[in-house]
């Protein structure tokens, strides 16, 4: 059976403990394979890694930075069938939507490759006194932990422009998809990454998570996942005084107004909704639509679901794979009974499916619901899942006031043709993106972050190379 091992002091070793946790293939409910079960030591060995090797990083040419993280790139496009493949196992996502991921993951490294070579300091003449510049330097050894929902998607997202900015890294992915972190481990031994810049240590959350959270050494951390966990991190390294970046959970209104381009509100609508099982912090969980338009958007809206095909994850044709986890199914099913008892009509799916020679695995039916209230916990916590309510609205400032309704704030979808709309309803919902007529078109240097519950900071572009980075003043009088 395969094993996933840490990747540290640029070997790939296993844990000190001996020890194994097993891993599922979600669209089967089997074990494939062994993951290491790492410990506090395994952190401890290493943050003694990522210290050592971080100088030399730092101070390395930004040409071998982008040289490195350039050749990281271009091997995982070179294998992208072998990294989609063992992505959509693990996660239980389309073969073909792990590729498009797979793809992402290369753009992320090249993109914070770029930046490496183009993020200058600022000066400021301070009129015939001073003059004044900011250095922005390393910050040291940085912690980054990442979901499951996008696996190496979203590693990548963090470690890059960590490396970019010349810090030594401990991270860890998620225990439930492992896999990809562990192939891109050996992707860097092969592109020449020097020992140590990159640490991945595998293993529990609440174990190895915690600590590198802990760790006195380690001096920011970039957190993305649930909000319990982040509000758990920030209080453990509040009083250290982290740096401290957190991309939480969502729970995302779509908004559809009367005057909107119907065919490609809908046609966006199912993959807002559906995309992933779901499992996309993005993803559109409340749906609402103008009174006007309701009925027709519905029914065509439960046409276009209908014919979404949940099965085989390598299967090309497949819209919907398997839920990740044993546990993340349960909770999705919960929810769906919650929202019978809290009177949601189920107009679409609302079961668990068993598609043929896959009996076992995970799989839940993309589900619509109607007729919950704004304030029930349906239309209030983050499901996760492929589970949508949908709802008539008739005024523009009461849909803003139930959009902005809830304790999160990540990301906001509006539809309509109506440009003074569209702004005014961006500028008023509170949250960290506002797509208008689109989903989920992203361009790498944007702020990317949440609101409230959602977390705090962004990533993305120079946000995330200043997260990375210490700013120094140095003021030299005239
Ligand atoms: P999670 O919080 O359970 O786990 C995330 C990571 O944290 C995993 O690697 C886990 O092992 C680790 N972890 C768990 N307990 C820890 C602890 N005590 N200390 C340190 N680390 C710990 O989240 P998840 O279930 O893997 O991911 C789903 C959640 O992530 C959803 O809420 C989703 O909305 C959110 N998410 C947010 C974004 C975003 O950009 N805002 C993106 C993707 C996912």
């Amino acid at each position: 059976m395969m094993e996933v091992q840490n990747y540290i002091n640029g070997e790939i070793i296993d844990s000190g403990s001996s020890e194994w946790l097993d891993n599922f293939n979600p669209a089967t409910g089997k074990v494939y394979s062994k993951i290491t079960d790492s410990n506090a030591e395994d952190v401890d060995r290493a943050y003694e890694a990522a210290q050592k090797a971080q100088p030399n990083w730092e101070n390395s040419p930004a040409e071998e930075r982008f040289r490195v993280m350039n050749k990281v790139a271009e091997l995982i496009e070179e294998r992208i069938e072998e990294f989609a493949k063992a992505e959509s196992i693990d996660q239980g996502k389309p073969f073909w939507l792990a590729k498009n991921e797979m793809r992402r993951a290369a753009q992320n490294m090249r993109f914070f490759a770029t930046a490496a070579m183009q993020f200058a300091s600022e000066s400021h003449a301070t009129e015939n006194k001073a003059i004044n510049y900011t250095l922005r330097q390393s910050i040291g050894v940085v912690g980054c932990i990442s979901p499951w929902n996008l696996p190496l998607y979203l590693f990548t997202w963090k470690i890059a422009p960590a490396l970019a900015a010349g810090n030594a890294i401990v991270s860890k992915p998620s225990e439930f998809t492992p896999m990809t972190a562990f192939l891109f481990s050996k992707v860097c031994i092969e592109a020449g990454m020097p020992a140590g810049v990159l640490n991945v240590v595998h293993g529990l959350g609440p174990k190895v998570g915690q600590a590198i959270v802990e760790h006195k050494g380690i001096k920011a951390i970039s957190f993305t996942g649930g909000t319990v966990t982040g509000a758990r991190i920030a209080s453990i390294a509040a009083p250290k005084f982290k740096k401290l970046s957190l991309e939480l959970g969502g729970k995302n209104p779509n908004i559809i107004f009367s005057d909107a381009d119907i065919d490609k509100a809908i046609k966006t609508t199912v993959n807002t909704s559906f995309m992933n099982q779901g499992e996309i912090c993005l993803c559109g969980s409340r749906l609402y639509i103008h009174s006007s338009i309701y009925e027709q958007v519905k029914e065509r809206l439960i046409e276009a679901v209908k014919a979404l095909k949940v099965g085989d994850p390598m299967d090309e044709n497949t819209r919907i794979g398997a839920i990740v986890s044993k546990a993340h199914y349960k909770k999705v099913l919960g929810y769906i009974n919650l929202a019978k008892e809290e009177g949601g009509r189920i107009l679409l799916g609302g079961e668990s499916v068993n598609p043929a020679g896959f009996e076992d695995g995970w799989f839940i039916e993309p589900t619509i619901i109607e007729g919950l209230s704004p304030n029930c916990r349906t239309n209030q916590e983050e499901i996760f899942g492929p589970v949508i309510s949908i709802s008539p609205f008739e005024y523009t400032d009461e849909i803003i006031e139930i959009a902005n309704g809830t304790e999160y704030g990540l990301a906001a979808t509006i539809w309509t043709e109506n440009l003074t709309l569209a702004h005014r309803v961006a500028q008023q919902l509170q949250f960290g993106i506002v797509w208008v007529n689109c989903w989920l078109l992203r361009d790498l240097r944007t702020p990317f972050g949440g609101m409230k519950s959602s977390g705090v900071g962004r990533e993305g572009g120079w946000e995330a190379m200043r997260f990375f980075t210490e700013p120094k003043n140095v003021c030299i009088a005239l």
